[in-house]
């Protein structure tokens, strides 16, 4: 089997790791330049795009910005799984909450914007906290605008007049006040079988993924259920294939979709070492139409994003219990450079695995690590 996935970053590296035991073939596109390349050295293969759909049984994504005609392209060689739609509906704000109303799932309050002085109205429906995001192309917490109050609004529009709202609309959410942020992932197969992986609890600096840890604590049946019923529902109507992330705000007992992602997913790659199939390796089997893999946790897991630095020591590789994987990128703010997995039998255990690690680390990038073995121990 060939597979072909648009996008050679990370994910791409590591769908083509868990591809290989199972005698997949990976290549990918890089979209920048619409050239075929080797996943893990990124040197260019001698293949044109087309030849490389024709070479392929199944193309798939690492992210959603794939650029339409390229999609266009993969959807109409009737290999492209996730679908589309599936893939559209994750990069456009717009179509990702017109679907969340339509299947009824809870989500933040919001209005579309498509001219600046719609939003004084937003202000007016949604209060003075608010998040404006862009439509299309963000992650990480680019493309987004916060309000904090009215008295920064006049500002505020100023900078987003330069903006083209009618072709690229955002959109102004309602600041959730939520209690803590989490995700579900699951798989769905060729046949519509759905495996999920436990719920994750995701801790964000600016806007930006640091750590997970999976399971996430202090989960109950209702929670759950919750989170597997909005996920099924998003699932099915796409007939959706491979894994799909789905992130949450928990506020109280209650869940508000915040996005979805139709790819595998950095609050998922602590299933590389804390689950019996890792994320990877579930949408590799999904979208070829193997069997999925069990998706339970051996234990409990922490997954530490390496951000915007390189200036650690690799003895941290001494510490039990502790996986390195890096992207091999070079360094610079903001960037994800690579993640780290700890496990342990219980969550002290895991805790004491992340205060071993932050000794071995620049403690200055890693804002979240030792606040949540705190919590944890
Ligand atoms: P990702 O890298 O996850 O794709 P993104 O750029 O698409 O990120 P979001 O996930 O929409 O952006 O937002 C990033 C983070 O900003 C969220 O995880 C959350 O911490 C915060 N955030 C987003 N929307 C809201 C909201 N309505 N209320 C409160 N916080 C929010
Ligand atoms: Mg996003
Ligand atoms: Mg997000």
């Amino acid at each position: 089997m060939n597979v072909l996935i648009y996008g050679s970053g990370q994910l791409a590296q590591m769908m083509y790791l868990s591809a290989v035991p199972l005698g997949i073939k990976v290549f990918a596109v890089n979209v920048a330049d619409h050239t075929v390349v080797d996943p893990i050295s990124k040197i260019k293969l001698d293949m044109s795009i087309e030849q490389a759909i024709d070479l392929a049984d199944v193309l798939s994504v690492e992210f959603e910005h794939v650029p339409e005609d390229l999609l266009e392209q993969a959807q109409s060689s009737g290999k492209l799984y996730p679908s589309m739609e599936a893939i559209l509906t994750g990069a456009d704000r717009v179509r990702e909450k017109n679907v969340l109303e339509k299947l009824q799932i809870g989500n933040s309050k919001h209005q579309i914007i498509t001219h600046v002085d719609q939003i004084d109205e937003a202000v007016a429906q949604l209060g003075e906290k608010l998040i404006l995001k862009a439509s299309r192309d963000g992650y990480d917490g680019y493309g987004q605008w916060r309000l904090s109050n009215k008295q920064a609004l006049p500002e505020l529009k100023q900078q987003l007049a330069e903006l083209d709202l009618q072709t690229v609309p955002l959109i102004a959410e309602q600041m959730v006040p939520f209690d803590r942020e989490l995700s579900l992932l699951g798989v769905r197969s060729l046949q519509g079988d759905i495996a999920f992986y436990p719920l994750a609890e995701n801790l964000h600096y600016q806007g930006q993924l640091h750590v997970s840890v999976a399971p996430a604590p202090a989960i109950d049946s209702q929670l759950t259920e919750q989170a597997q019923s909005a996920f099924t529902k998003l699932a099915n109507e796409f007939d959706y294939v491979g894994v799909l992330a789905v992130e949450f705000f928990q506020v109280g007992d209650q869940l508000l979709v915040n996005e979805i992602a139709p790819r595998v997913h950095n609050s998922g790659h602590w299933s590389m070492q804390g689950a019996d199939t890792s994320q990877f390796e579930n949408h590799m089997r999904a979208i070829t139409g193997l069997p999925l893999g069990n998706t339970q946790a051996n234990g409990k897991c922490a997954m530490i994003n390496i951000i915007g630095c390189d200036d650690y020591s690799t003895d941290l590789l001494s510490i039990n219990n502790c996986h390195l994987h890096l992207y091999g990128k070079s360094v610079r703010a903001k960037r994800k450079m690579g993640h780290i997995n700890l496990t342990g039998q219980t969550y002290p255990e895991l805790a004491e695995v992340m205060t071993t690690l932050a000794k071995y680390l620049p403690i200055e990038h890693f804002p979240k690590l030792l606040d949540e073995a705190d919590k944890l121990a």
